[in-house]
């Protein structure tokens, strides 16, 4: 990270706080944490594990739909297929 993320202030050298505003720099672990995590949340892998966590799983199902519904591209397209077809391969598996 080359930037403060509170301020935006140049990062000139590798010092751990911003001379600006004086806020930490994020580590290189953490930032890759972070976009790890970030991924997790908008991967299908992601959409399953919350619905397969949360206790009312249609509920669930559906929120992510909404949200997916929200930001609606042909990757978030490809998703819901994939979902769809997640969801019809538990039901079979259940019956
Ligand atoms: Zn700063």
């Amino acid at each position: 990270m080359n930037k403060c993320l509170a301020c935006g202030y140049k990062r000139e050298n590798f010092d751990i706080r911003c001379p600006e505003c004086g806020s930490f720099y994020p580590t290189i672990a953490e930032l890759i944490a972070e976009e790890e995590a970030n991924e997790e949340r908008h991967s299908f892998r992601g959409y399953c594990k919350r619905i397969l966590a949360a206790d009312d799983k249609k509920q669930e199902l559906l929120n992510e739909l909404k949200q997916i519904k929200e930001g609606l591209s042909k990757k978030a397209l490809f998703t819901i297929f994939l979902m769809i077809a997640f969801i019809f391969a538990l039901t079979l598996s259940v019956l």
